[in-house]
């Protein structure tokens, strides 16, 4: 197996300023990663030209990632607010191909944040609908999405992979992934492997992430078993390492993800541990 592993930049910078994109680029490279993951909650500074620039010097990989907002949520069953959260998927994604990156991923079928009630039929044939047209013109720029499966308190969509999966067989279209991330499956699935055996080879994408999403390893996750389905499906697609400390902050997708607690200060220490632990685990399940 020969899976790029990633790094979300939250390790590094809170903003996506050409300070921080040249930060996350240099930090990324320097602790030994095949990849940057950056969230677009907050994109208005990135200047992509100049970030794609600075990823292919590097020779890095590129994904990106967003939730929604409660005013541009596209399982929301007003039709303005359905139209807002559709626009920041098609920018996202053209984003995303900007940068040269073919992954565009996360919770883009709503908010990031705690529903007060279920999700309504409506809000699920809207979320279907602009997926739909989201997939198309992916496939055209030879792009996938990934939907990242978030546990109950950041969402009303998708919370399991079986939840995932008739989402994504109702969009219907090849290249609509699944985005399996421990941190949320340890709230919501039975287990670590078997939502993984059950994803089989529609999985697209994978976060690692501690149980509290701090250090790898200083939890209490099973990724054992996590690293032998990986190894059992042949997944050979991105494994990024997500962690949040309140040492770095964006001004909106941290307080979306509630990072209160400072779990590390030092990113470089945090991502090169990380990067051995995710390499151990690929070499300990090679071949199994
Ligand atoms: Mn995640």
């Amino acid at each position: 197996m020969t899976n790029p592993l990633g790094v979300h930049a939250l390790v590094w910078v809170g903003g996506t300023t050409p300070a921080d994109v040249a930060t996350a680029v240099a930090q990324t490279k320097a602790a030994g990663y095949d990849l940057l993951e950056l969230s677009l909650h907050d994109a208005t500074n990135l200047d992509t030209a100049a970030a794609r620039r600075e990823l292919e010097d590097a020779g890095l990989a590129i994904a990106c990632s967003r939730g929604l907002a409660f005013d541009a949520d596209v399982s929301s069953d007003d039709a303005a607010v359905v139209e807002r959260g559709a626009r920041l998927l098609h920018d996202s994604l053209r984003i995303t191909h900007e940068l040269g990156g073919r992954h565009f991923t996360g919770a883009l079928y709503s908010a990031l944040g705690k529903y007060g009630a279920p999700l309504s039929s409506g809000g699920r044939a809207n979320v279907v609908q602009v997926l739909k047209e989201l997939a198309a013109e992916a496939a055209d720029l030879g792009m996938t999405l990934g939907l990242e499966i978030c546990n109950r308190y950041e969402t009303n969509v998708i919370n399991t992979a079986a939840d995932a999966l008739r989402l994504a067989d109702d969009i219907g279209a090849d290249n609509v992934t699944i985005h399996l991330d421990t941190y949320h499956m340890n709230i919501e699935e039975d287990s670590l492997d078997g939502p993984v055996r059950l994803v089989g080879e529609r999985l697209g994408y994978v976060h690692i992430g501690e149980n509290h999403r701090g250090y790898l390893g200083s939890g209490h996750l099973d990724f054992d078993s996590f690293f032998a389905a990986l190894a059992e499906i042949r997944y050979a697609g991105p494994i990024t390492f997500e962690s949040f400390s309140s040492a770095v902050v964006s001004p909106t997708l941290s307080n979306d993800l509630a990072v209160w607690r400072n779990l590390w200060d030092d990113g470089m220490d945090l991502a090169t541990r990380a990067r051995t632990f995710m390499s151990e685990q690929l070499q300990r399940h090679a071949g199994a």
